[in-house]
C-alpha cells in the first residue's frame, strides 16, 4: 500500500485546468505538462490495486494513452483518470 496522501481538491482543480486545455496531451505549455503528468502519477496511486477493464475503442485524449484501460466502475481513463475518450480509426463502432 503505498504511503502518498492524495489531496483530491488539488487532484480534481488539475483536472479542470487540463480539460479547460483540451487536448491537453497536445499542450506544449510546460505548466499544463507538469500538471499532466503530476495527475498521472497521482493516479496511479490512487488506483493501485483495481483491476482495470478494457475498451480497444477508444484512446484518452487527455494524456494520449492508448493502452485501452479505463476504471472497471467509472470508466475513466486509466492513466490520468479523465473522462476524454476519442474513437480509434479503426474503431468498429458507432460515432
Ligand atoms: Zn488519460
Amino acid at each position: 500500500m503505498s504511503q502518498i496522501k492524495i489531496d483530491m481538491t488539488v487532484y480534481d482543480s488539475i483536472e479542470t485546468k487540463l480539460m479547460a486545455v483540451h487536448p491537453a496531451y497536445r499542450s506544449k505549455d510546460p505548466e499544463i505538462k507538469r500538471l499532466l503528468k503530476f495527475r498521472k502519477k497521482l493516479t496511479k496511486v490512487l488506483f493501485e490495486g483495481i483491476e482495470p477493464s478494457t475498451d480497444p475503442n477508444y484512446f484518452c485524449e487527455t494524456c494520449g494513452s492508448h493502452s485501452h484501460l479505463e476504471h472497471p466502475v467509472t470508466a475513466f481513463c486509466f492513466v490520468c483518470n479523465t473522462d476524454n475518450w476519442k474513437r480509434e480509426e479503426y474503431a468498429d463502432v458507432g460515432q
